[in-house]
């Protein structure tokens, strides 16, 4: 990267004077990419002392603010924020596994399985894949549709060939359909809960108001997006005993069993999305994969799940963000179908069926609504829980190297949002590379403890 003669120039400014208070305030903040500037100052007597417009930054001048990390879990808004977080969901799905973080231990030995759940088709897409060493040819037909397109493909795709997930003909394709279908799933996910206890509870022949007695289901469900723009679930579901976590269920039930119960709460979940225009029908696609997981398992199915805790709808970063308008999406950069994707959410978001799901603003995900990961409370820690240890190590660290914390701000006196960002285009690079350093050395860490992966040591 070429330095512009501006920036080369606030670089030295800063290693002249305030290097030490920006290494604290990176520190603090994470080496976050776009920190959020706040002060103890009320908004109303931030202007005079805030808005003076600095060329060139002195040791003096971080005019009182805080920085705090943005928190991000989208790679590519925050590569140090997003880092964090998917060590923090790796840990609370190996809590989850093998207990740990005050989670029991004994929860190892309770049955449990992991499945993926999957939509079902909304038209002919281009596909990539291997059979033998060899790739597979995309779809051999010699029909064509009703536009006159051919519903046929005989080419071998590879991998990052940008055309796999996209439709063979943009009309036939069922846009409203996937993105109402990526809407609802998590509801069709909370009916299949349901069933899933009373299909059990058929398997165990107990009664179903007995069952909640005898077994408690605990999950943690994660999104991933397919190449199609739609959604695949991954679910841990593990069963305890509903009065004490630390004790398997009161009625013997297996692993088979859950999987069993999975199979036949699949095959009769269903939401209606009774709308005027249309009488969808919402139901999981035919494949869907479920297998138990031991504790030999844990730490792969953990690291497999936490692979996705920082991506979204598409890598190149155009569906990151909130659109304001339908016009914002044209612009951005990222496959043509899954931008005709948040463009039909965004449209749908204009419409009643749409209104009410508000997918104009859950556009960017494709009308997926919600977080990347969700639980029930049972199953693991929470995320807050495992920022409140990482907090309480780092102060304890810090304490036996023997420095003091501190504070730009008074910690007992309201904060106010200010900005957000380093102050100076050289105080980000500055950042910046200290950020490349410290995500390397989790890089390395994270591989070390992969090792061992029951140890339950500090959270870096
Ligand atoms: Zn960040
Ligand atoms: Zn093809
Ligand atoms: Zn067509």
């Amino acid at each position: 990267m070429m330095l512009s003669e501006p920036l080369i120039e606030q670089i030295l400014d800063r290693a002249a004077g305030g290097y030490e208070e920006l290494t604290r305030a990176a520190n603090g903040a994470r080496f976050c990419r776009h920190p959020v500037q706040l002060s103890n100052i009320a908004p109303e007597y931030q202007w005079n002392r805030l808005s003076a417009t600095y060329e060139r930054p002195s040791k003096s001048d971080f005019r009182g603010l805080y920085f705090k990390a943005c928190g991000t879990r989208r790679r590519t808004r925050c590569d140090a924020c997003s880092e964090i977080y998917k060590g923090d969901a790796r840990h609370l799905i190996l809590a989850g596994l093998l207990g740990g973080k005050g989670v029991s231990p004994e929860v190892a030995t309770h049955p449990t399985v992991f499945a993926t759940f999957t939509a079902p088709s909304f038209g002919r897409v281009h596909r990539c894949g291997s059979r033998g060493g060899k790739r597979i040819v995309c779809g051999p037909s010699s029909a064509r549709c009703v536009h006159g397109r051919r519903m046929g493909c005989w080419r071998r795709h590879s991998e990052d060939d940008e055309i796999v997930g996209s439709p063979l003909c943009d009309q036939c394709y069922d846009y409203e359909g996937a993105v109402l279908w990526n809407a609802a799933s998590s509801k069709l996910w909370q009916r299949t809960t349901i069933y899933l206890r009373r299909s059990l509870a058929k398997l165990l022949e107990v009664r179903g108001s007995d069952l909640s007695k005898m077994v408690r289901l605990s999950y943690v469900k994660v999104i991933e997006y397919q190449r199609r723009g739609l959604v695949h679930l991954h679910v841990l579901l593990r069963a305890d005993s509903p009065d004490d976590v630390s004790m398997p269920p009161d009625v013997e039930v297996s692993a088979v069993q859950i999987e069993i119960a999975i199979r036949m709460a699949v095959a009769t979940a269903k939401i209606s999305l009774a709308d005027t225009e249309s009488n969808r029908v919402i139901s999981w696609g035919e494949q869907i994969d479920i297998r138990p997981v031991d504790e030999g398992d844990s730490a792969k199915v953990a690291n497999y799940i936490a692979k996705y805790a920082t991506k979204s709808a598409s890598d190149s970063g155009g569906l990151d963000r909130r659109f304001r308008t339908q016009r914002e999406i044209a612009s951005v950069e990222a496959p043509r179908h899954l931008k005709m994707m948040a463009e039909t959410a965004f449209a749908l978001g204009q419409r009643e069926v749409g209104r009410d799901l508000n997918l104009a603003m859950w556009a960017h995900d494709l009308g997926h609504r919600g977080h990347f990961l969700t639980k029930s409370r049972q199953f693991s820690v929470t995320f807050s829980y495992l920022r409140q240890i990482r907090q309480l190590w780092r102060e304890a660290q810090r304490e036996e190297l023997g420095g003091t914390v501190d504070q730009p701000y008074n910690e007992h006196e309201p904060l106010y949002f200010v900005g957000q960002g380093w102050l100076f285009a050289g105080d980000a690079y500055l950042v910046g590379q200290q950020r490349n350093e410290y995500i390397e050395a989790r890089v390395l860490f994270r591989e070390q403890k992969a090792e061992e992966p029951q140890a339950q040591g500090a959270l870096i």
